[in-house]
């Protein structure tokens, strides 16, 4: 059966080196089990701005990027139950897995042993049909991948939440960040500044670890008890052995041993950043005080509704910089010199 398929206004890089420009694209019409959602924000993630450098060197053109996508039901199939038109929805980093392996049946898709399909620059289970993310009018996902936003959020400030905010959370609650635990954030971008107010929270006591001190007052405005900036060798030096977690959201190469310094026994450092060069770990980083380092992508679906849901319960949001569409070029150059508190998100009304 062929499908008929939506025309949708959408931006693009379509080679390697290319600048983002208009490009139509299409959408399928909802089968039984899907949601087609009509998109009103989109956040910047710095995994936009590495795929479309093609940085991971796996990316595929025309890529439309985006995954932190949130937007009102247009429709949906005969057989889709959890929402309705007019519902208030989100899309994250993923829109499908194999749903019958250990790790999708323990609500883990991102960990999917067969392999969980990304929003964009990746191919659906078919293995031919392209993925195309949230810097467009509309998607249309299957409702199993699709997470209600709480009433009480607004949705440009929810937007990141669904890959910033549930990068951080996951791992700070597989480590256990509550009351009694000392957690240091690396970084204070995107990533960075969901980590704070997600570990502030859950009852954590909070240190942001930065390059400057340029972002003090945020940082203590988000929830960090503490800060220090590596600028500040004296600083970084009375930090050693301090913690119990630490979430490591840097996106360039950066010397891993100075923060693997910081834990304390038995103390664990989390991955999230992701950079493409070769990250040096000296040996005698972890064997004393038997430290970890460890790595987290996303989480899985089920953690994802849960992770809203705390966001609305807490009334948490992303510190937001709205920008038309048309700008998205500049905003990735800004966005690469750290000059953005906290994420761009385009309004995607700009593209219509
Ligand atoms: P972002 O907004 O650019 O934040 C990154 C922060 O890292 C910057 O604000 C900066 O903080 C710090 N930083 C940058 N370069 C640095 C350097 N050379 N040395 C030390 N610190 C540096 O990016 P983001 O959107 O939060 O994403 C962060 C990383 O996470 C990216 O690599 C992204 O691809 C990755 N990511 C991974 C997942 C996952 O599933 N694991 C999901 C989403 C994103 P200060 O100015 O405070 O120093
Ligand atoms: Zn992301
Ligand atoms: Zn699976």
């Amino acid at each position: 059966m062929i499908k008929t398929a939506i025309k949708t206004k959408a931006y693009a890089a379509t080679a390697h080196g290319e600048e983002l420009k208009p490009l139509e694209i299409q959408r399928r019409e909802p089968g039984p089990n899907d949601v087609l959602i009509n998109i009103k924000f989109c956040g910047v993630c710095h995994s936009d701005v590495h795929q479309i450098k093609d940085e991971w060197s796996n990316s595929k053109y025309p890529m439309v990027p985006g995954h932190e996508i949130v937007g009102i039901v247009d429709k949906v199939g005969d057989k889709v139950s959890k929402f309705k038109a007019g519902d208030r929805v989100g899309v994250g980093c993923m829109v499908d897995s194999c749903r019958e392996c250990d790790s999708c049946k323990n609500d883990l898709e991102q960990y999917c042993e067969k392999r969980m399909v990304l929003t964009y620059n990746d191919i659906e289970l078919d293995d031919k049909t392209p993925t195309l993310g949230g810097y467009s009018e509309r998607i249309t996902v299957d409702e199993h991948f699709v997470v209600r936003i709480p009433d009480n959020l607004p949705l440009d400030k929810a937007a990141p939440l669904l890959c910033a905010g549930i990068t951080t959370y996951s791992p700070l609650v597989h480590w256990g960040a509550g009351p009694g635990k000392s957690v240091a954030v690396v970084g204070l971008g995107g990533l960075g500044h969901m980590a704070v107010k997600l570990a502030h929270a859950l009852g954590a006591e909070v240190t942001v670890i930065s390059r400057s001190y340029n972002k003090k007052t945020d940082a203590e405005a988000m929830g960090a008890k503490h800060y220090v900036a590596t600028s500040d060798f004296e600083a970084t030096e009375k930090s050693q052995n301090k913690f119990d977690l630490i979430i490591n959201t840097v996106s360039s190469a950066a010397d891993m041993n100075t923060y693997l310094g910081m834990l304390k026994r038995d103390g664990t450092m989390v991955l999230v950043g992701a950079p493409s060069d070769e990250l040096p770990i000296q040996a005698f980083s972890i064997i004393p005080h038997r430290k970890s380092l460890s790595g987290s992508t996303i989480g899985g679906i089920r953690e994802t509704q849960e992770m809203l849901d705390f966001c609305g319960k807490h009334d948490i949001t992303s510190d937001i910089e709205v920008i038309p569409i048309n700008v998205i070029n500049d905003a990735y150059e800004r966005l690469l010199k750290s000059d953005v508190r906290y994420r761009f998100v385009i309004d995607i009304d700009s593209l219509k």
